[in-house]
């Protein structure tokens, strides 16, 4: 049985901490590995690691800092495939969509490579006679990221290129459910050059997570996760005086009006509803069928749910893996016979899929339920799992209505031919990420992603520009170099510029 160790210091470490959780490969059903679970004493070694490599971190010049991060960004690019198949092997997820995980972390390690136009200053000349005044920022500190398991590699690659670009040291916490990627991760950044100690990496649960929060040496805390831990985590990080950011659950719907080419919208729905079996945070769970619409919907859904080939994330015919864990697919089912016993009509049915060769897989098929209402268990709660909710309105007016009496503000798109309802959309609903004729509006890595409501608690969006502005903080310097023969002019009134 492999044992997944901590990343401390530049080296693997198994000191410490003795507790285990089981690793599962999701397509057979069986435990693959055991990860560590660290105690606060582990946690403590890996902030130790970070708060010693911070200083000479934080002093190494931005050219040199580039360096690093291009030679990180050639190695992750070389071992993109090596990654993807550790991704797979845990997370269950395809290979190709394990790749386009990876590529869309490689996207920040890129932006991230421009930290040296990223983190220029202001500066004015002569502010008052004799005085410029010039602005520029500093890192923060030791910053830790707390990741979830459904993009085990992209996620923590959200948070980690720009908060050691901008020479913050780091600390992560991934996902206890699929750790092997950051230990791969953690290896291509020695190999890049990266001083021991600016990234470590401790598995474990809520124990290692509360050693985090209550860690004084910790500056900063970015979280991507469920509701109430996102909510929790921003709580007492914040309660200790950290900078946070706190990403949680999403309930994202996609409006589907009468006048949308019906098969473009199916095509991209199915691909949104039952891509990585509906675990990602941006995948949509509710179509909002305007009007006439609807029927044709429905149809034009179920065709392509039921054709769905789902497999083993390694079988490359498969488009669609198991779901985490026994404890996912369980619920998710539940949450189907939920729909149908409150009233919903189950269009396609997604619960008694066996996949042969890997019957104890935790596998759960594209569902689609349709006439499902606001009340209903399956709308109000987060499914992360491969179903569709059908929700009917009668305009684009109650479907914009639904979508913002929803707690959730993360993603949401629409599909139309009508510019007119488009910007309606655009304007009126209280979303942070929003896609016209794009079900997946996952923003670009020099742009920054967050939700709204109980999608995001804390005030910045991760990577792009809001990722570089939380993980560093500014100084304005004003300066006067007084000529010799001047008079001091010094005075007791309030500073006023001349
Ligand atoms: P999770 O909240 O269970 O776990 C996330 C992290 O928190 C893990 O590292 C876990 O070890 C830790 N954790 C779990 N329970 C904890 C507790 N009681 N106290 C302290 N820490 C705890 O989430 P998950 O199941 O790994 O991931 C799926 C969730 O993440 C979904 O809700 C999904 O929408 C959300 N997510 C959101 C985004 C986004 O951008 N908003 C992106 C990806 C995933």
């Amino acid at each position: 049985m492999t044992t997944v160790q901590h990343w401390i210091a530049g080296e693997l470490t198994d000191a410490g901490s003795t507790r285990t959780a089981p690793v599962y490969n999701p397509a057979t059903g069986q435990v693959a590995a055991e990860v560590l679970l660290a105690d606060a004493a582990d946690v403590d070694r890996a902030v130790d690691a970070a708060w010693e490599a911070f200083p000479g971190w934080s002093q190494t010049s931005l050219s040199a800092r580039a360096k690093i991060m291009f030679a990180f960004r050639e190695l992750l690019n070389a071992h993109a495939p090596e990654l993807a198949e550790v991704i797979t092997d845990q997370h269950g997820k395809v290979l190709s969509d394990a790749l386009g995980e990876v590529q869309r972390g490689l996207e920040v390690v890129e932006f991230a490579c421009g930290i040296p136009s990223l983190l220029k200053g202001d500066y004015s000349d002569q502010v008052s006679t004799g005085v410029d005044t010039f602005s520029f920022r500093e890192p923060l500190g030791v910053c830790a990221g707390i990741t979830p398991f459904n993009f085990p590699a992209m996620v923590p690659m959200w948070m980690f290129p720009v908060a050691i670009a901008c020479g913050n040291t780091f600390v992560l916490k991934p996902s206890e459910r699929d750790p092997s990627a950051s230990l791969l991760i953690a290896d291509l950044w020695k190999r890049a050059g990266l001083p021991d100690g600016v990234f470590n990496v401790v598995h474990g649960d809520k124990v290692a997570v509360d050693a985090i929060l209550d860690s004084p040496r910790v500056a900063a805390v970015s979280f991507v996760g469920s509701t109430p831990i996102a909510r929790y985590i921003h709580e007492r990080a914040s309660a200790n005086g950290k900078r946070v950011q706190a990403l949680g659950g999403a309930k994202n719907h996609a409006i589907v009006m009468p006048d949308a080419d019906v098969d473009f919208a199916a095509d991209h729905l199915s691909a949104a509803a039952f891509g990585s079996a509906g675990e990602r945070c941006m995948a949509i769970s509710a179509a909002v069928a305007v009007g006439s619409a609807a029927d044709r919907v429905v149809e034009a859904v179920a065709d392509r749910a039921r054709a769905v080939k789902v497999g083993s994330g390694r079988d490359a015919a498969s488009e669609m893996g198991p779901v985490v864990t026994r404890e996912a697919q369980q619920r998710i089912l539940g949450l189907i016979d939920s729909g149908e016993k409150q009233g919903a009509a189950i269009a396609v049915d997604g619960r008694e899929l066996v996949v042969p060769g890997y019957e104890d897989g935790f596998f759960v098929g594209p569902t689609v339920i349709d006439k499902v209402t606001a009340e209903m268990d399956i709308y109000t709660q987060e499914i992360f799992g491969p179903v569709l909710s059908v929700v009917r309105t009668d305009d684009v007016d109650e479907a914009i209505a639904l979508i913002n009496a929803n707690p959730y503000g993360n993603g949401t798109a629409i599909f139309t031919s009508s510019g007119e309802a488009a910007r309606r959309f655009q304007r009126g609903v209280d979303v942070g990420m929003i896609g016209i004729n794009v079900p997946i509006p996952v923003p670009m890595a020099f742009y920054s992603f967050g939700g709204w409501k109980d999608s995001l608690f804390g005030d910045k969006h991760v990577h792009g520009p809001e990722g570089v502005s939380f993980y560093t903080r500014a100084k304005v310097v004003t300066a006067r170099w007084p000529h010799v023969d001047h008079a001091s002019e010094a005075s007791f009134h309030f500073p006023t510029s001349k």
